[in-house]
């Protein structure tokens, strides 16, 4: 450590840990694009295609505590902000060519995140062929419950995954319909990316994405783990 550094260094991102004191520090957040069919055709794509990734820096979770709802700004320059629930694997152990068979050893856990995407700007970069940042790595586009560790975390690859929107179904499905599964997503990354200890992957959103306005409660949850809850204002 440096004796001084020119501003003080901003603090480490972390998530609560269920049923521990420990929490868990945020390095990288990893997403998948277009993971399972019935979004891939609602965005207007079919077949399967190898996995693709997007990341958001770390800073722009937004923890929602168990039995809380945490505020969501709604951010600049967009009018047509988008909830993707998505089931987040939280890696404890690094390492780089993970095969998927070896992958669960890598797992620290499991928990519930929204992949908040500014959709009318994603849509612009993609037209003109320039990144997505913009439409994806915005401050507090990634809201993140509690994590469970994965040996209490049950059938996880099995579990329903859903998102209400002011008490309305907005997206239902279950993981087993992810078109790479996690180990599969795992093995993919892992042959682009070193991952480490901390890096968080949101794994993709199921079909029925839709836009979400100031006042709006988003309630989504995945079987087995801490339900999110968090008020766009
Ligand atoms: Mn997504």
């Amino acid at each position: 450590m440096p004796d001084t550094y020119a501003f003080t260094p901003p603090p480490v991102v972390s998530v609560p840990v269920v049923g521990r004191s420990e929490r868990f520090p945020i390095h990288r957040i990893y997403c998948v694009g277009r993971n399972y069919e019935e979004h891939a055709k609602e965005m207007g794509f079919t077949g399967r295609e190898p996995p693709f990734f997007f990341l958001k820096p770390a800073d722009t979770v937004v923890v929602v505590d168990a039995e809380q709802t945490a505020p969501l700004p709604y951010p600049s320059l967009t009018s047509n902000l988008h909830h993707e629930i998505e089931l987040v694997v939280a890696i404890g152990t690094g390492g780089r060519n993970i095969r998927a068979a070896d992958a669960t050893r890598h797992i620290y856990g499991y928990a519930v995140g929204l992949d908040m995407t500014r959709r009318d700007l994603q849509s612009d970069m993609k037209k003109q062929g320039r990144p997505w940042c913009i439409g994806k790595a915005f401050d507090h586009s990634a809201p993140i419950g509690p994590i469970t560790p994965a040996a209490q975390a049950g059938d996880i690859e099995q579990a329903a995954l859903w998102l209400k929107v002011n008490g309305q179904d907005r997206q239902r499905s279950t993981v087993s319909k992810l078109i790479w599964n996690v180990a599969e997503t795992i093995e993919h990354l892992s042959a682009a990316w070193e991952l480490q200890p901390g890096d968080l992957i949101y794994t993709g959103t199921p079909e029925g994405v839709a836009a979400v306005v100031a006042g709006d409660v988003l309630e989504g949850g995945v079987d087995g783990l801490t339900p999110i809850r968090v008020q766009v204002i």
